[in-house]
């Protein structure tokens, strides 16, 4: 925790666009250090073994928009999230009212619903509607996920031997069966990363992780010149798929000091999201759930 703080803040200094953001991220952490993680022992709602010949069949151990989460902790924890949130300059405090209210009257169920059924978007912008350079982006879908954080990623670690026997290698997580957010190429090959439950898992180096087309011809990356580099040393890149139009932000973990934290890697690479959007591209979506 204590590594990934030191991030957070270096972070901030370097990336002042990405200010509010940050800011945002540092108040998150200090909430996540100030409640912990909560006795979610055994919070698989399912059948073990069953659990196990999912995963062996290629299903996720989980379908959150066939059946609703009902993790008592994870509403007190958007609830907590949202109040802590009014603090933060740049944030519409009425918005967290709003979504704080419809949360309490028993609406955070279907909040988390729509999430994953893609009905509230993860939206990023140009800033342009802020005051300042800052990049802006929809604060809802993000504390709806951050919320459910603790609840999917302890789901992961408690079945990680079980995922890792399975042999995973589908473009959706074995948790949460979502799309992967971003892949990260490591020593062993590439990996896809999903940041709602902090699973990483195996994946084709030359595959599109949105149709599956393996055609080389129709798959290429790009970079940018961003601050970091845009040279060959820069670790970030977008992989696009010119059959689908499809694309996915790629760390390359072999050229990156220090440690990966792919949830502030996600922030700090938002322009990414915005030039591949600019150019017709797609981000792996929220907006269509994997089966
Ligand atoms: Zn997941
Ligand atoms: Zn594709």
């Amino acid at each position: 925790m204590d590594q990934s703080w030191n991030i957070l803040n270096d972070y901030k200094q370097k990336f002042p666009h990405y200010g509010t953001l940050l800011e945002i991220m540092k108040s998150v952490y200090r909430l996540r250090r100030e409640t912990g993680p909560g006795d979610r022992r055994n919070s698989y709602p399912g059948n073990r073994t069953e659990a196990v010949e999912r995963l062996r069949s290629g299903e996720s151990l989980v379908n959150p928009v066939k059946y609703p989460i009902a993790d008592f902790h994870s509403k007190e924890y958007f609830l907590s999230l949202l109040s802590l949130l009014e603090t933060v300059h740049g944030i519409d405090a009425n918005s967290l009212r709003r979504a704080a209210a419809m949360a309490a009257e028993n609406g955070y169920e279907e909040m988390a619903l729509d999430l994953f059924a893609g009905k509230v978007y993860e939206e990023t912008g140009d800033g342009s509607d802020s005051n300042g350079d800052d990049v802006v982006f929809n604060i809802m879908p993000f504390l709806l996920r951050e919320s459910l954080k603790p609840y999917f990623s302890s789901l992961a670690a408690e079945f990680s031997a079980e995922i890792a026997g399975a042999d995973w290698s589908q473009p959706f997580c074995p948790v949460c069966s979502q799309p992967a957010d971003m892949a990260i190429i490591r020593d062993d090959g590439r990996h896809l990363f999903c940041l709602q439950c902090d699973c990483e898992w195996h994946f084709k180096r030359l595959q599109c992780p949105v149709c599956g087309n393996t055609s080389t011809e129709e798959l290429a990356y790009f970079t940018v010149e961003n601050g970091n580099g845009g040279s060959d040393d820069d670790p970030y890149r977008v992989d696009v798929c010119h059959r689908c139009h499809g694309y996915i932000k790629t760390i390359d973990a072999r050229k990156k000091e220090g440690l990966l934290i792919p949830e502030l890697e996600n922030i700090i690479t938002i322009h990414l999201d915005l030039l591949a959007e600019a150019e017709g591209f797609q981000r792996i979506g929220r907006k269509t759930s994997a089966k």
